[in-house]
């Protein structure tokens, strides 16, 4: 989450470094009701009131999401694809011990 507001002279979204988890808190940390900004994009200092300061998404953080969210998808994949292969090998070493088993009855013969 990401504090912007606003400017009021040329209308751009301006992030503050100030960072609350309520207009409460960001009041506490200011000790004032308003708070002074300055415009990245036309320098314009003005006031503004914290009902004025809204919260948005920090995408940055969704973005370094992504990153782990395929990892977090890999190791899973890599999880179920053991379970899968332990499901496959279980009938394969059946098969084999059968095999096995039945090769060392047709080795032995009986005399005649
Ligand atoms: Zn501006």
């Amino acid at each position: 989450m990401r504090l912007t507001y606003i400017c009021s002279s040329c209308k751009k979204q301006n992030y503050l470094s100030q960072k609350a988890d309520d207009r409460a808190i960001l009041q506490k940390q200011l000790s004032s009701d308003e708070i002074q900004v300055n415009c990245n994009s036309c320098g314009k200092m003005e006031k503004k009131h914290l009902n004025k300061i809204v919260a948005v998404v920090d995408n940055r953080l969704v973005f370094l999401g992504i990153p782990l969210g395929i990892i977090a998808t890999v190791i899973l994949i890599s999880f179920f694809g053991l379970i899968a292969t332990i499901t496959f090998s279980i009938p394969i070493y059946v098969w084999s011990y059968e095999q096995k088993k039945a090769h060392q009855f047709n080795l032995f013969r009986i005399r005649k």
